[in-house]
């Protein structure tokens, strides 16, 4: 086997941690746990067409297009010269799901291999995976990220509703930059404040309820798909960005919902094959923990009153039931067609489901079980865009543009 390099701990204090540019909202607040813990990390904000080009150059044409982008990205920010690959590592997601995600890291090695040997790759996972290196996440660390993701999906709830109505432009943003760099401190200097949730969770709603809305009547569009062509601005071509531009209101469902729907795989496969293990009943006590916090910030979002609360994930689960089956988790599995039932459910019918090329397990679950959620919603409005390095940006506009002229109608 080709040995490839390690992540020991004297590189906590001397390397950088290049960090993909995948959920911008979240990633700030979990960058900042890992700087309380010493580690050193930068969010990549390289998107220019250089890194479509290093992801062609560098991995198979037939790996699905999240890999292609997130080893591009990589690869094009080495190859600025900005960055001492003698002091750079490289962070990646690992899944540890059956499908294709768990193995980026490999494909990530092997661009690696010629040009960069010395550059080594740590893993973010929660299933134990890459024992050897020296990037942990410890059990403390694992309760900060929990609440990082919890703040983070409120932000970015408030934001995208707000920036779409705002009647002066770039207050959004304001209070949204306000709170990163809040709790972003808050997290950096290993303060106990973020327990503080409540509190928390009512200033940030303050906050955003504040900025004066226009009061339009504005096509409210959810985004479903894949998890980083659902969230990486660089993979979908700036979406939430460009709805704003055509007058809608993007309406993302939170990342909270795709960590709960791992945490429930492995007890829900416990059930279904009938296997208990210690691990179904370890996640069994994580997901009932995961679920409480979730509670309380609906509870906190429905009291205030202003804005809709996230997707209660029982419910969630509950209308998974209605049209797959929960065993059904390759790449977002089951969570797809939840989300979509979800959102048209709650008034948001039109609905654009980010497909990446090479995502097998995607098409299938989102695809494929659109026209069963149109039966029970006649009025949903659902498109399946692609996002491929040969798919042009006009071409996905367009394919949009045409689904909100359905949608006016
Ligand atoms: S979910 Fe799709 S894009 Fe993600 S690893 Fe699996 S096949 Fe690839």
């Amino acid at each position: 086997m080709q040995e490839y390099a390690k992540f020991t701990e004297d590189m906590i204090k001397t390397h950088t941690i290049l960090v993909p540019d995948m959920l911008p909202v979240h990633f700030k607040l979990l960058i900042a746990i890992f700087e309380a813990q010493g580690y050193k990390l930068e969010l990549l904000q390289n998107d220019s067409r250089a890194v479509v080009d290093e992801g062609l150059k560098n991995v198979h044409n037939d790996a699905c297009y999240p890999a292609l982008l997130v080893i591009g990205q990589f690869m094009d920010a080495l190859n600025s010269g900005k960055y001492d690959p003698d002091k750079t590592a490289l962070l990646i997601t690992q899944t540890g799901g059956g499908c294709r995600a768990s193995n980026y890291i490999h494909l990530l090695r092997k661009a690696l291999a010629k040009t960069y040997p010395q550059v080594p790759v740590c893993s973010l996972n929660f299933s134990g995976l890459e024992k050897d290196s020296a990037f942990r996440i410890t059990a403390p660390m694992f309760m900060k990220m929990l609440y990082a993701v919890l703040y983070g999906d409120l932000m970015m709830t408030c934001y995208n509703k707000c920036r779409a109505y705002e009647v002066k432009k770039g207050r959004s943003l304001y209070y949204l930059n306000k709170w990163q760099t809040i709790l972003g401190r808050i997290f950096r200097t290993g303060s106990k404040e973020f327990l503080k949730t409540k509190k928390i969770y009512r200033m940030i709603l303050d906050d955003f309820a504040s900025v004066e809305l226009s009061g339009e009547k504005k096509v409210k569009v959810g985004i479903v798909g894949e998890i980083y062509v659902k969230y990486s601005p660089l993979a979908n071509n700036h979406l939430e960005d460009f709805l704003i531009s055509e007058g809608c209101e993007p309406v993302v469902p939170s990342l909270l919902e795709f960590v709960m729907y791992c945490a429930a795989g492995t007890f829900n496969d416990a059930k279904i094959y009938d296997h208990v293990t210690k691990s179904s009943i370890f996640n069994k006590i994580g997901y009932d923990l995961i679920y409480s916090k979730q509670k309380e910030l609906i509870s906190v979002m429905k009291e205030h009153g202003v804005f809709e609360p996230l997707h209660d994930f029982e419910h969630l689960r509950a209308l998974a039931d209605k049209y797959i089956n929960q065993g059904v988790v390759m790449g977002e599995g089951w969570l797809i067609p939840a989300e979509m039932a979800a959102l048209a459910q709650s008034g948001v019918e039109n609905i654009i489901c980010t497909q990446p090329f090479g995502c097998l397990p995607n098409h299938i679950v989102a695809k494929g079980m659109s026209r069963a959620i149109k039966q029970d919603n006649p009025n949903a409005n659902i498109v399946a865009i692609d996002y491929d390095p040969g798919a042009t940006r006009v071409n996905q506009e367009n394919r949009i543009k045409l689904m909100l002229a359905n949608a006016r109608r």
